[in-house]
């Protein structure tokens, strides 16, 4: 038998004609006058896949089917010794294709090392790294079975649903683990973050959305974080956005990925620092601890909508009674004269005990909300006082990719598919997978 030495560098001969073969048979579709256009490049299409394939199967049969020596040393401190060669079938971008790469075994432990499978990603499954990040990229997008025919359709990568969501997983737990240890070292002041932005408008906004795990609905935190710029009538417009989103039960895992992408927009390099939410305790408690400099706003549109649940509650759906003490409060809630504002709710007499508790909950929310209230201010200074930028993400982020008729998630697998497709929607989707696509 013949021991390869090293590889190659001229094209073998079979592949040369492997690969003229095909390249014959593009033509011949393309002169095809029987042949429709489309035809014929679909047909060139498909031919040229499979002269990757052989040019690739080649290729990695050279480089990893040879032999490093007879022994190589094991991780257990042993040697490992040269077995043969074993030919597997892995899928790549360019389909399946079978490649033979040099197999050893530890005498010690048991230990067995096939040249090629660490370099390429493989990790014990058959797809190579560029096909993970195909396959992990449709499926951020959409559900994973229509993943599954996109991807089929478009390059002739084969896989079935339940490889592509356990792909997912790895690589979004991977993605949730690199954020945390960048999170400890912001933490640690190991690290420190290159703001993207300096001297700007910071608006972090916060919500929450439900999602359906396998046994409940469970809820989902996000917050969307933008800088902004005066548009034609002075108030603030949103400009570059990026998202948070959290499945964690845990709210100090979102409170640090939170604190984590604001420092990345420049939190402490910015002019003004905002908070925008609706009134849920828990944000403001974020908002405390992790931006004690910002200003926070109560979300206007939430809080006016709470006055019309007030009025319809009290004085009946509908009426006319309802709908003038309602806008009649909107305007003092616009005057941010809260004082009034929970005067003429206390001054409230509701006879059922639907509009007593309306009164009851609405008099705590803006007792506890009377200082993000100040509006006129807000507005002289042309800031957002509505939190739509969250409400838009919350559809985008995870509505239309996590909350379709008959999901049901677990919460690993519901984070892995928010981390890879905030990484997608973030802009940010070569940081993760350019190092580990290079590392080999
Ligand atoms: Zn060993």
């Amino acid at each position: 038998m013949r021991v390869p030495q090293g590889p190659s560098d001229v094209l073998p001969q079979v592949v040369q004609q492997a690969v003229l073969a095909l390249a014959e048979k593009m033509w011949t579709a393309l002169i095809d006058d029987r042949e429709s256009a489309a035809a014929a490049e679909e047909q060139v299409a498909g031919l040229s896949r499979q002269v990757g394939q052989e040019v690739l199967a080649a290729g990695l049969s050279e480089r990893y089917g040879r032999q490093h020596g007879p022994r190589r040393r094991c991780d257990c401190g042993a040697q490992q010794r040269f077995e043969g060669y074993r030919t597997r079938q892995i899928t790549t971008v360019l389909g399946p294709l079978p490649y033979r790469r040099a197999y050893y075994r530890c005498l010690a432990c048991g230990a067995v090392y096939y040249a090629g499978e660490q370099a390429m990603g493989l990790e014990g499954g058959c797809f190579s790294l560029p096909a993970q990040e195909a396959i992990s990229l449709v499926c951020s997008e959409v559900p994973f079975e229509r993943a599954r025919v996109l991807l089929h359709r478009l390059s002739g990568l084969p896989f079935v649903a339940s490889q592509a969501e356990h792909l997912c997983q790895t690589h979004g737990q991977r993605i949730g683990q690199a954020q945390q240890q960048e999170c400890r070292q912001l933490f640690a002041g190991e690290l420190e973050l290159v703001p993207e932005q300096r001297d700007h408008r910071l608006y972090i906004t916060l919500d929450a959305t439900k999602t359906r795990f396998r046994d409940d609905w469970h809820e989902t935190r996000l917050a969307a974080i933008y800088d902004a710029l005066p548009g034609r009538d002075g108030i603030d417009e949103p400009q570059r956005t990026t998202t948070v989103a959290c499945a964690r039960r845990h709210l100090e895992a979102f409170g640090q990925s939170l604190y984590q992408e604001a420092a990345r927009r420049g939190l402490d390099h910015a002019r003004e620092v905002m908070v925008v939410a609706d009134g849920a305790p828990w944000i403001w408690n974020q908002a405390a601890e992790h931006f004690p400099q910002a200003t926070q706003i109560l979300d206007f549109y939430h809080a006016s909508e709470r006055l019309h649940t007030v009025g319809r509650s009290v004085y009946g759906e509908g009426t006319k009674a309802a709908r003038e003490w309602a806008e009649r409060n909107v305007g003092h809630l616009s005057a941010g004269d809260w004082k009034r504002l929970l005067c003429s709710l206390k001054a409230l007499r509701p006879r059922s005990a639907e509009g007593q508790e309306a009164v009851r909950t609405a008099l705590g929310y803006f007792h506890t909300n009377r200082q993000r209230m100040d509006y006129p201010a807000y507005r002289a200074r042309g800031l957002h006082i509505g939190s739509g930028v969250v409400e838009a993400a919350c559809k985008c982020v995870v509505a239309t990719r996590c909350k379709r008729t008959g999901m049901r998630w677990t919460e690993p697998g519901v984070q892995a598919i928010l981390s890879l497709r905030t990484l997608l929607l973030n802009d940010r989707w070569d940081e993760y997978w350019q190092p580990i696509k290079t590392a080999a």
